[in-house]
Formats: structure tokens, sequence, C-alpha cells
């Protein structure tokens, strides 16, 4: 789950991290008041749920009055990637002079958090990463340890030369760590952290998303939810016991057990096909769960074809081809379905599929090729 910047700096600051002076706004007239308590220049950032705003145009600074309201009629409506700009954050203007990153992530290969600096931020730091990547220092994280003093003034030293520097670093990336871990964070990013004028460092935008299936007990950052279709979607089926992700293709994808689902998009690619979907149904036969689950995939118009692929192991095929063909004469399906039933009594299923007049195959492979021959 994402955050916007302005909620990732309100979490910075309950931890004591310093950030830019600004206030939330929706409107014009409320960027113009504003600008009037904040004091010229402000600078104006669209607040969206993805990245590359600056590139896009939706960072400008404003040095009179009249350039924040002209960047607050540009901003305000504008489209980032699919996301309507529908606030934006006026930000204090601050003189710097330079551009830090940080940035603290989960890394596979360690086993860790990974704590990453560099003095070259600002710009964005995945091209840094690919022209320059030794200029991204990589720490990561003893977890039993924790981030202490001595490693946290490591990476300071890495950045600083300035003792006072080093000082206010070094408890800045221990107030990182204890972000992280404290909200079940999957990435915090600080780009640019900067140091002022006056000898400062100051957080001037801020980045966090956290890991989905800890949102059970961060309750507050969950209340900071703002799904986007697709995730209504997800968030619908999760509560009706479905396990669902959209993907682009257009072979609609049922299965039985999220392992056969993913061997089940595996084969489709392998064919040359493209799954619309992971689709999880869980072990159960109600049809009941098969009528959602085919509403959710017909819900989405790229889907030409359904492949259901059920493996029956404790849930017998009989009952799952009981409960699917209920659950087919209660909904209009109007695009081609493709069964796939083996396992436990999958004899008696499969002649519960045929007399249904469904088309129905043995295997995976066959399914596979039906499906996507049945999509062009
Ligand atoms: P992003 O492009 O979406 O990551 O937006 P940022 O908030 O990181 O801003 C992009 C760049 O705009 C920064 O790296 C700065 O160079 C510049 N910028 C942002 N805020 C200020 C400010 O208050 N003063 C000045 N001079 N530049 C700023
Ligand atoms: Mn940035």
């Amino acid at each position: 789950m994402k955050i916007h910047e302005y909620q990732a700096k309100e979490i910075f600051s309950r931890y004591n991290i310093p950030v830019t002076k600004e206030l939330l706004c929706y409107t014009v007239d409320e960027v113009n008041a504003a600008t009037v308590k904040l004091g010229l220049p402000v600078v104006v950032k669209a607040q969206v749920l993805t990245g590359g705003r600056g590139k896009a145009g939706g960072v400008k600074l404003a040095r009179t009055a009249e350039e924040a309201t002209a960047a607050a009629k540009q901003i305000l409506g504008m489209d980032i990637k699919g996301f309507l700009v529908e606030k934006v954050l006026v930000a204090q203007g601050v003189k710097f002079s330079s551009e830090y990153y940080v940035g603290l992530t989960i890394d596979r290969n360690t086993k860790s958090v990974l704590f990453m600096a560099s003095s070259e931020g600002g710009v964005e730091i995945e091209e840094v990463a690919k022209d320059n990547p030794d200029a991204i220092l990589k720490f990561p994280i003893d977890p039993d340890l924790g981030m202490t003093p001595f490693m946290a003034r490591k990476i300071a030293f890495a950045l600083f030369d300035d003792f006072k520097l080093v000082k206010q670093a070094t408890d800045l990336f221990q107030k990182l760590y204890r972000i992280f871990l404290e909200t079940d964070a999957s990435l915090v990013e600080i780009n640019p952290l900067v140091l002022t004028a006056e000898g400062n460092l100051l957080a001037l935008d801020g980045k966090m998303n956290f890991d989905d299936n800890a949102l059970f007990r961060q309750k507050e950052i969950n209340a900071l939810l703002e799904p986007t279709e697709d995730e209504v979607k997800e968030l619908d089926a999760k509560e009706k016991g479905l396990t669902y992700i959209r993907l682009d293709g257009s072979i609609g994808c049922m299965v039985n057990g999220a392992g056969l689902a993913m061997a089940t998009m595996d084969m489709i690619k392998y064919y040359g096909g493209s799954p619309a979907n992971f689709l999880d149904i869980g072990g159960s036969s109600s049809p009941q769960k098969v009528i959602d689950a085919m509403n959710l995939l017909l819900s989405d118009k790229n889907v030409k074809v359904v492949m259901i692929n059920i493996f029956g192991g404790i849930t017998r095929c009989d009952d799952v081809a009981r409960g699917l063909v209920a659950a087919l004469d209660q909904i209009k399906v109007t695009v081609p379905i493709v069964v796939r039933l083996s396992g436990t009594n999958s004899k008696e299923g499969l002649e519960i599929i045929k007399s249904a007049n469904l088309p129905v195959v043995e295997t995976m492979t066959q399914a596979a090729q039906m499906a996507i021959s049945l999509c062009s």
C-alpha cells in the first residue's frame, strides 16, 4: 500500500524528523491562502499515488502569488499516469546547497532491511542506479542488532564530513529505521534530503509503502488507504474469500489453490497466451464462490475466455463440478469456458460437466491450448 507525500511527512514529523512547512489544498483558493500563510516562494506539488510527478510537471516552484495561482490551476485536475490530481501540497520554498537520497527497503538476499544512501539525491534515483550504481551506498542492517548508533554513524560519515551534520544524520537515520519497523513499511524514502542554507538537514520529499499483509495491525495506516479501481475489486474479492489480482491479458483464470493458479498462468504464458488475472477460489466447492468468481472475471472487459482449472484433492471433483454447473445456471456467461478437472473423483466430475455441455479437458496443457485458441 502506498500513501501520499504529505502523509509520509506527517509520519516523519511524529518521529521528529524535520520536514518542510506545508499545507494540503484542494482548490486554487486554498492554494492562494496557503501561499499567504507560508510566505513566498512556495512549491506546489501534486499529491498522487504514483512516482515521476516532477517529470510530469506536477511539481512547480512559485516565486510570486501569480505563479502560485498559475501552478495550482495547472496541477489541480492534471492526469499523472492515470491518476487525477485532486489535491496539492503547498510547501514553503527552501534554499539548499545539496540534495541527498536515503531509502530503506527489504533486501531478500541479506534477509534484512537495506539502508541506501547517496549524495546524488534529487534526480530520479533509478537513473543514478542505472548509470552510476556505485554512487548508491548500501548498508544491510542486522535485524538482531537493529540500527545501532555505530551503524547510523557509519552511514552518516559516508555522506558528510562536518561533525554537526554527522550528528544530525545519525539521529535521523535511527529514526527512519524505527519508522520502517514500527509501521511495517516496505519502503521509506527521502529524496531529496537537503542541506539547507542554514546548515540543517531537512526532508523535502517523502515516500512510504507498506506491507499489505501487516495492515491488519496498522489501523492508522490502513485508514489512509485510497484504493484504485483495481484495488477495490481485489478488496471486494478478499471479502468473498477469493484472492484476485488483475493482470493485462485476455484469459480469465479460475483456479483452486494459489500454487496451481501460478502454474496455470505459467502454462498460459508458455503456450503464448496471456492471463487476465490471478484468481484463487480456495478449496471449497460452494456454488456461491464460483458465482462470485465468475462475476469478478467477467467484470474485466479484456476477458475473452475463461479457463477453469481444478485439481481435486480433499475437495472432490464431482462436488466442484456440481457447484460449477449450479453456478453457471444462475449467471449468463457470454464468453467461452474451458474446464479442466483432475484428481479425486475426476471421472464423476467430468461426466457432470459434459452433461452440462461445457467443453472439458483433462490436462492443463490441453486447457491452456484450447483457451488460447478460443481467444484468437
Ligand atoms: P518528485 O520529483 O516528485 O520526487 O518531487 P520532489 O519533492 O522530490 O521535488 C523535485 C525537485 O524539486 C527536488 O529535487 C528539488 O530539486 C526541487 N524542489 C522541491 N522543493 C523545493 C524547494 O522548496 N526549493 C527549491 N529550490 N527546490 C525545490
Ligand atoms: Mn522526490
